[in-house]
């Protein structure tokens, strides 16, 4: 099952150097799930070959424009391209005014529908479920209310070994009872226990999404194992103030946050317009947490 991250835009505030504000589309089998849209994302989408038809949820953290300008534009193209199947946002509630301003004023009536859940920076809950997929709000400390989203894989069914189901003759309809863990009973009465018929399922992976946030610690319990963590790290260690001032978060921090959560691996984004090259970045974070990548745009990262 594919499960992974295309970044489409990696700096804070101010585009620069050819990188573009928050935008990231992660790719669960074949779905895609649009996390912030930040001015640029729709062309970002074009480059990085991002198919529109398959996106139908998007996911806002916060209000600060470098995460949601964006957003009009795309939902104005996908209008344009005559999309008809039904669009959910998720973000705080404001956005839903600040959407239906934009369409009021220019007499937009849209061909589709736009679903808008109201995420509330309060406490964690699951805000989207399907049969395979869980995201649940991780709550950030930000100047705003900011929300950071955890992607979670369901519990997958057992695997069942193909060669039992010849030997012990298993009828098609007992397949997924024991895929879920019962044992079977065959025609003589005799039981079959399931440790025999099945193998462990694949692990549960997940994805965890945190920007923009000053350093906490807040969340390490709801994130910890988590298979790839993208934590914003917006300055160096040494502008550790300013971060601190502004609500954001050093390399450092974010690879401490890392390190504490056991993530598999840690993202780092978010990148301050005030910075060119950003390997002496990556080199702070690795310094605490090895298995640090930039969150570069056009990289896809599986979870
Ligand atoms: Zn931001
Ligand atoms: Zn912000």
């Amino acid at each position: 099952m594919q499960f992974d991250v295309t970044i489409l835009g990696s700096n804070a505030a101010i585009p620069a150097y050819n990188r573009h504000p928050s935008s990231q589309a992660l790719n669960y089998n074949g779905n895609i799930f649009l996390i912030d849209c930040g001015e640029g994302t729709q062309f970002r989408m074009n480059e990085f070959g991002i198919k529109r038809g398959n996106l139908n949820n998007i996911f806002i953290s916060h209000l600060h424009g470098d995460h949601y300008f964006g957003l009009v534009a795309l939902l104005t193209s996908f209008n344009l391209n005559w999309r008809e199947h039904p669009l959910h946002i998720y973000g705080p509630p404001a956005l839903e005014e600040i959407i239906n301003v934009h369409f009021k004023h220019s007499s937009t009536q849209l061909r589709y529908e736009l679903h808008f859940h109201s995420v509330l920076a309060d406490e964690p809950k699951i805000i989207y479920e399907d049969s395979t997929l869980t995201v649940e709000t991780i709550i950030l400390t930000h100047r705003l209310p900011t929300t950071g989203f955890l992607f979670k894989e369901k519990k997958h069914l057992r695997k069942i070994i193909a060669e039992k189901i010849t030997e012990y003759n298993i009828p098609h309809h007992k397949i997924t009872d024991i895929k879920r863990g019962e044992d079977f009973i065959d025609e003589s009465g005799k039981k079959i226990s399931n440790a025999e018929l099945t193998l462990d399922p694949l692990p549960q992976r997940s994805y965890a999404y945190c920007s923009d946030t000053v350093y906490t610690e807040s969340f390490i319990e709801q994130i910890k194992g988590v298979n790839t963590l993208y934590h914003e790290a917006t300055f160096i260690h040494e502008h550790e103030e300013r971060a601190t001032e502004t609500f954001h978060t050093t390399t450092k921090q974010a690879a401490k946050i890392a390190k504490l959560s056991n993530a598999g691996k840690l993202l780092i984004g978010h990148f301050s317009a005030r910075y060119d090259d950003l390997n002496f970045l990556l080199n702070e974070s690795k310094e605490v947490f090895p298995e640090t990548f930039l969150a570069e745009e056009g990289k896809t990262f599986s979870i």
